[in-house]
């Protein structure tokens, strides 16, 4: 009867040592990290498939390719929770076609802008307010000159880009993209504390009816 036992004594240690061993590899193996270098000028190529995966597509432009810029699209279409944004310059359409199909898809869209730059012609800032989204510009008379957005408070994507069609398509620019949370974190207390600066309703500012203060 001993043998039977120390038989099953030493099987169930095996288990244990199996399961010890086996979380241990889980805990050390690496985190799948994001770090990417995006440069433009972006080659200019249908986009359409990332907002419509399921259309056929039969505009001019050429199709199945990957692009710098396409590569951004899909980072900030990636976001499932929120995304905070601080652009300088915003007037690209497909740039903020995706910022409203995240509103669209209920994610939480913050943003920052320059209160100059936000009323040029061409800027998108006012398609994002009208379409509810929550808009702040700098009361600095300086200028707002932050070009960087964070995904989920997980992805940061910044560089030199201003979101505007010469910047992707014309301009030499660089963005970078990464997860890493030492770079991540002080980009969410940068923006946080600038959201909190240009409250409207705690600084006393009075701002044109033009952008909405949430
Ligand atoms: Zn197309």
């Amino acid at each position: 009867m001993w043998a039977v036992k120390v038989v099953f004594l030493g099987f169930s240690a095996l288990l244990v040592t199996v399961e010890l061993i086996s979380r241990f590899l889980h805990c050390r193996k690496p985190r799948r990290t994001t770090n990417e270098v995006l440069f433009f000028p972006s080659k200019e190529v249908c986009v359409e498939r990332l907002f419509r995966p399921s259309l056929s597509c039969t505009c001019p432009l050429p199709h199945g390719i990957e692009t710098s810029f396409s590569l951004l699209l899909r980072h900030i279409l990636s976001a499932s929770s929120s995304m905070d944004l601080c652009i300088f310059a915003f007037s690209n359409v497909s740039l903020c076609r995706a910022v409203l199909e995240l509103h669209r898809r209920g994610v939480i869209i913050r943003v920052l802008s320059d209160k100059d730059y936000a009323a040029i012609n061409g800027s998108q800032i006012g398609v994002l307010r009208r379409a509810g989204i929550c808009v702040r510009c700098d009361c600095n008379s300086t200028y707002m000159h932050h070009k960087f957005a964070v995904v989920d408070k997980r992805l940061l994507i910044t560089g030199s880009l201003n979101w505007t069609l010469s910047a992707v398509h014309n301009n030499m620019e660089n963005i970078i993209v990464t997860d890493e949370p030492d770079l991540v974190q002080p980009f969410i207390g940068e923006f946080n504390r600038l959201w909190e600066h240009n409250n409207k309703v705690k600084s006393g500012q009075v701002w044109p009816l033009f952008f909405i203060y949430c």
